[in-house]
């Protein structure tokens, strides 16, 4: 809430930061977080389509690589990913006036990029909608209660008076922000939500289309990997209504699990009657990655935070951990009645 206030309050001040910042055609990189997901990709493709026809020399940089299913997004292919091309990806950074930091809101979603950011001194503008901001921006849209960064983006160049420059292209990046963060518009919404939905089809967004790419798009081994989750890795804590899931390295090698394979995944165990939360809990190489989701009241995003050194939304977390997979199974199970009332069913 605290956020909401301060983002009307300041919107116009803010605003008129950005319109000085944009009037002139200058050097800008969009940046947004490792692993990222629909909302980061759009917001960013979609914040570098509208710059563009500004007429500024525009990059985006991923500090890992994105989801194959969004090969689709215009211009996506353009994209620098840090992970792949450090050295082209400080460059940018370096030759930045401007850096625009979209979909999260510390240093440390970025990698070994934080520290370029950070020393950069370009003019930092952070559009964002996570709990917890940490002050490493000159000009803040922080906004915890909108749905998607996708929202805010089209909100700042709403009221920028440049709506008429969202084409079809710029639009269908920010819808799918807006349906990939709130699962379809199922949660997360708000009525601005709606009314930013219908603008965007007003303005040619196809979202019928759209959402047939971005969700009918898996290749058989995503529905077999999902399937064995299913039947073979998941656990149920009936009385506090916990769904347990995890993936070995073993699992990783034989489903030849890449980046982005296992986004969705967690969703299912919410699916069951009488969840209120659901762990995810992948062995990767080096760290193990817990992703948390709730219903209602329930905030994973503290619980991520103090157990698990990460954050995010209140029912949408996550975090990441140096131990066993066995230990962090054992944690989960330990930590979750301290957050949960037992179920009388
Ligand atoms: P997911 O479970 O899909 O990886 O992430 C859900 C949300 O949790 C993300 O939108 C992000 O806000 C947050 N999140 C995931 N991993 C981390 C992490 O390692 N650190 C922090 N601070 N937040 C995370
Ligand atoms: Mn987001």
């Amino acid at each position: 809430m605290r956020f909401f206030v301060d983002f009307c309050i300041h919107y116009d001040r803010r605003n008129s930061g950005i319109k000085a910042i944009i009037i002139f055609p200058k050097e800008i990189s969009i940046v947004t977080h490792r692993n990222p997901d629909g909302d980061a990709i759009g917001s960013s493709m979609g914040l570098a389509g509208y710059l563009q026809k500004l007429h500024h020399n525009v990059k985006v940089i991923f500090p890992s690589e994105y989801p194959t299913s969004y090969g689709f997004i215009s211009g996506i292919q353009r994209a620098v990913i840090f992970d792949l091309d450090p050295n082209g990806a400080r460059q940018i950074i370096e030759k930045s006036d401007v850096i625009f930091c979209l979909d999260f809101n510390g240093l440390d979603r970025v990698d070994k990029l934080g520290e370029n950011i950070q020393f950069s001194k370009a003019k930092k503008v952070l559009i964002d909608h996570h709990l917890d901001r940490e002050p490493f921006t000159d000009i803040e849209f922080s906004d915890t209660s909108a749905s998607s960064t996708c929202e805010l983006v089209f909100k700042v160049i709403d009221e920028l008076g440049d709506r008429s420059k969202i084409d079809p292209d710029v639009g269908e990046c920010l819808f799918t922000g807006l349906i990939t963060d709130t699962g379809s518009f199922r949660y997360g919404t708000r009525s601005y939500t709606y009314e930013v939905a219908a603008s965007l089809k007003v303005l040619g967004v196809d979202d019928y289309k759209l959402a047939d790419k971005i969700f009918n798009s898996q290749k058989e081994k995503h529905l077999r990997l999902l399937g064995h989750c299913l039947a073979n890795r998941m656990e149920v804590m009936k009385d506090y209504g916990v769904g347990i899931m995890w993936l070995t390295r073993k699992d990783y090698a034989d489903f030849d699990i890449q980046r982005g394979d296992t986004e969705g995944i967690v969703n299912y165990m919410l699916m069951m009657e009488n969840i209120q939360v659901a762990a995810f809990i992948l062995e990767q190489p080096s760290i193990i990655k817990i992703s948390l989701r709730s219903k209602g009241d329930i905030s994973v995003q503290e619980i991520a935070q103090k157990y698990f050194n990460g954050g995010g939304h209140k029912n949408a977390a996550g975090g990441g951990v140096y131990a066993s997979l066995g230990d962090i199974k054992d944690k989960v199970r330990k930590v979750m009645p301290q957050y949960l009332t037992k179920l009388t069913v």
